[in-house]
């Protein structure tokens, strides 16, 4: 599959290895988080053996030396996004309360009349803090409808960003749906308006490279574990005189320049929205997860995953009732799909019993779920490190399910 050499990959990551229910493991819930090379693993340990103590306090080596790996860190990423400084680079703990700390510091700048606007893909992520931004502000939620395929609805589109629209928040790729959305395209629409746009990138970064400079958001956010990382770790990046203009998301130890029991100042970007002792750890794991990243052929690494999904969609016709929800042009290596006469999280169990992990239920989108009429999906979601062996393992084991239970 592609230009490199998937068994050299797979021996990376020493999970790959292991037996599930007494059959080699298939794992294909990456969307739901994936696994880590052996490079993560020892980038942590050896932070933990040799470098640990809290960071930008140190008056000693090792607090230099922790300082030195965590801020390094924060450049690798700088890197990877192509944003322009690192003070745009903020830590959190993940996609989750990247957007939660945006939605949170626009709570002064809304008021009744403006509108914010995400699509009907999202995750729940990015759903429920703008509409809790909307209630607390007295501005209106509004939702860009989504075709039967899965893309955004233009015409929708076209409707509802208008001169009120305030913030434009949607993924870049859909976390059950696969679906690849224009990016620079919305943003270049919400930014001739006006609007400050927010991307989900969770579901990207595993799979495109994106350039925050390119694709011109004010926001662009995404998690550690989905990316080969550690958890408990994500990255907010934030245009500089944005961020700047946004209040602190939490106050305490770090984030401030000068506290008094009268007045207290903020400490300058990224710190202002660092709160407390970071996940340093998990950052050096994250900085560690990009690096290995960047050692593989990006243009191999998209042509096998691309090979993957379009295997996985031309074997659809091989299980009698299956049905692949999303099928967008433009679309990641997710595949979520029914089969007539079976709930979805009887094939998630029985799929397991054979070794394969897939994810059952509403993905966290409960809206897009009712748009389709279902409660649930199963999704097979696939890394560069999965094979065309795994994606045939798959179809034989749901064509066996099919055969038996229905
Ligand atoms: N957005 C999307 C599209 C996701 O797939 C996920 C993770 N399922 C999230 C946001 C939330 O990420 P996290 O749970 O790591 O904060």
């Amino acid at each position: 599959t592609g230009g490199f050499d998937v068994a050299a990959i797979r021996r990376d990551f020493p999970i790959l290895s292991r037996q599930v229910n007494g059959k080699p493991l298939v794992y294909l819930d990456n969307g739901a988080s994936a696994q880590k090379p052996q490079a993560v693993l020892d980038a942590m340990d050896r932070y933990y053996q040799q470098q640990h103590s809290n960071v930008h306090r140190g008056a000693h080596s090792l607090g230099d030396a922790a300082t030195v790996a965590f801020e390094g860190a924060r450049e690798t990423v700088r890197r990877f996004l192509n944003a322009a400084s690192t003070r745009e680079i903020i830590w959190t703990r993940g996609t989750t309360e990247a957007i939660n700390l945006v939605a949170n510091g626009l709570t002064g700048k809304l008021s009744a009349g403006d509108e914010i606007l995400v699509s009907h893909m999202e995750h729940h992520a990015n759903i429920v803090p703008w509409q809790m931004l909307a209630e607390r502000t007295g501005a209106t939620l509004k939702v860009i409808a989504i075709t039967p395929e899965g893309e955004l609805d233009q015409d929708s589109l076209k409707q509802q960003l208008s001169e009120r629209t305030r913030v434009l928040a949607f993924t870049h790729v859909s976390n059950a749906l696969g679906t690849i959305n224009p990016v620079a395209e919305l943003v270049a629409r919400a930014r001739a308006i006006g609007a400050i746009t927010v991307v989900d990138g969770a579901q990207a970064v595993p799979h495109l490279q994106p350039d925050v400079q390119a694709l011109g958001c004010d926001f662009y956010a995404f998690s550690s574990h989905k990316v080969f990382g550690p958890t408990g770790i994500g990255v907010l990046y934030g245009r500089e005189q944005l961020l700047e203009e946004l209040p602190p998301y939490q106050y305490g130890g770090e984030m401030i320049e000068r506290v008094s029991f009268e007045k207290t100042t903020w400490n300058a970007l990224p710190y202002k929205f660092e709160a407390g002792t970071p996940a340093i750890a998990e950052a050096v794991g994250l900085g560690a997860a990009i690096d290995y990243l960047n050692g593989i052929d990006r243009a191999a690494l998209e042509a096998s995953e691309s090979a993957l999904i379009q295997r996985a969609h031309e074997l659809a016709d091989s299980v009698p009732g299956m049905r692949i929800i999303g099928t967008a042009r433009n679309k990641a290596a997710v595949m979520s799909f029914l089969i007539d006469g079976l709930h979805p999280s009887d094939i998630g169990t029985l799929l397991d019993q054979q070794g394969i992990a897939i994810r059952t239920g509403h993905h966290c989108a409960m809206p897009l779920m009712d748009f389709y009429g279902v409660p649930g999906t199963a999704r097979a979601s696939f890394a560069f490190y999965n094979t065309l062996e795994e994606v045939e393992q798959l179809f034989t084991a749901l064509q066996k399910i099919q055969r038996l239970f229905v």
